[in-house]
């Protein structure tokens, strides 16, 4: 007996055939033309980025459903969580956008926009890492900080340049999809520089080798990967991943590339007219930093050219170190204050003893980094004596106090010893 065509429904909603406009068959069951059209936007919010923290969406009005948050707004973003920086932030804002604008476009577009990875050069502890994070964190997806010095060369002792994306697919718990448009932070880039400038001499498995194999994989192509990262062993079962819209960013403090930079601005003013000549800011030579001078450092032509977008971070000034304690929505400040606060004591800084950690923090040259193991020098005595004292309900910190509990810490005693 043939099967009654009333019993045709839509497997999604129930809808009868009667109801729908057009029912699609598939194996197992029907689909409504309401339901494919309930789909289809779901699938662009989720892998099309959509999805902002906060419900910060905004439909542009140009393009074909293309949605995503404006560079100025991404940056505004970016300035609650870190302090200068702007020419980088501002970069990073674009790249972003663009990068997102490329994955809303459609498959058949004659003109095909490339991907917009990322190279970060500024000294440690300037705010690399963080720009990276914050931004994933921004857009909601899948982020992995991968250390570029733990690869070599398939075949030698080390992880194999795959384990990158097993690091991506821990994070989102084995979501394929997510990790698919996630962002990578690899840290160290400068690292696996080149050593000489004649490749051929010797063998260099952690530095040229590993750059060759990081080209397809931030190019955009199916990489195998190993689920549980290091090496590939022949047993172990590969994730297929596809990397065409994973954001790439790289960081590195590229020590010494200033006297390049410098050499090649030499070179530069040599034959300008007298009146086309720009003065310098020698103290600060990594703004002014091109691909060209990463080349010359020992990155190769070709991974160059996979980072199309440069970015430098000022070194960080006494002022701005200072801003860095007090301004982001979650400064090491606050942080203290709630500490305390937690505890029912109030704690309060002198303008002064903020402005002593700032200063130590410069001088001891670890970027923003040395803020927080100065901090944790001068408040680790109280931290551990007032839980104990219930009658001290305040806490004022001079820079009086802060010197002397830092001169005592072991922090204190090193730099004093190393002076
Ligand atoms: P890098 O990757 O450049 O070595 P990080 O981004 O890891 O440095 O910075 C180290 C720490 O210093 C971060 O956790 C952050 O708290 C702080 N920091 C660095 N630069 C800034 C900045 N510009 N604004 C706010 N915080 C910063």
């Amino acid at each position: 007996m043939r099967k009654s065509r009333q019993n045709y429904h839509c497997s999604f909603c129930g809808k009868d055939k009667s109801e729908a406009l057009l029912l699609i068959a598939g194996i197992e069951g029907h689909i409504c033309e309401a339901c494919v059209e309930q789909a289809g936007q779901i699938v662009q919010e989720e892998l099309y980025g959509n999805k902002q923290e906060g419900g910060k969406k905004e439909k542009s009005k140009s393009g074909a459903g293309f949605s995503v948050v404006k560079p100025q707004e991404i940056k505004a973003y970016l300035d609650q969580y870190i302090i200068g920086q702007d020419d980088a932030k501002k970069v990073l804002s674009v790249a972003v956008y663009n990068h997102y604008k490329r994955l809303g476009q459609p498959r058949k577009d004659d003109v095909d926009i490339e991907k917009s990875n990322i190279l970060f050069v500024g000294q440690t502890g300037t705010g690399k890492t963080l720009l990276a994070k914050t931004i994933a964190k921004f857009l909601n997806v899948p982020f992995a900080i991968v250390d570029a010095t733990v690869f070599t060369e398939a075949g030698y002792v080390g992880e194999d340049v795959e384990s990158i994306l097993s690091r991506l697919l821990q994070v989102c718990n084995y979501d394929v999809a997510a990790a698919e448009r996630g962002i990578v932070y690899l840290d160290e880039i400068d690292k696996i520089a080149r050593k000489s400038d004649n490749p051929s001499i010797t063998r260099d498995v952690s530095g040229e080798g590993v750059q060759q194999a990081l080209l397809k994989m931030l190019e955009g192509t199916d990489v195998n990967v190993p689920p549980q990262g290091g090496r590939k062993h022949p047993e172990q079962k590969l994730v297929k991943v596809n990397t065409e819209n994973i954001l790439f960013i790289c960081g590195g403090a590229f020590e010494g590339i200033d006297k390049i930079i410098a050499r090649r601005m030499n070179n530069q003013v040599i034959g300008f007219k007298a009146d086309d000549y720009v003065r310098v800011d020698s103290d600060n030579m990594l703004q002014y930093i091109n691909h060209q001078d990463v080349k010359h450092y020992g990155l190769i032509p070709e991974l160059v050219g996979r980072l199309p977008v440069l970015a430098y971070l000022n070194p960080l000034d006494q002022e701005t170190l200072r801003r860095i304690l007090l301004e982001p929505k979650n400064s090491l400040i606050r942080q203290y204050e709630r500490l305390f606060e937690i505890e029912g004591i109030q704690l309060s800084f002198e303008p002064d003893a903020i402005e002593f950690i700032a200063e130590k923090a410069l001088e001891f040259a670890f970027g923003a980094r040395g803020l927080r193991s100065i901090c944790e020098a001068i408040m680790t005595d109280a931290m551990f004596e007032l839980p104990s004292q219930n009658e001290v309900r305040h806490l004022h910190i001079t820079r009086a106090y802060a010197a002397e509990k830092l001169s005592r810490s072991n922090l204190g005693k090193l730099r004093a010893k190393a002076a």
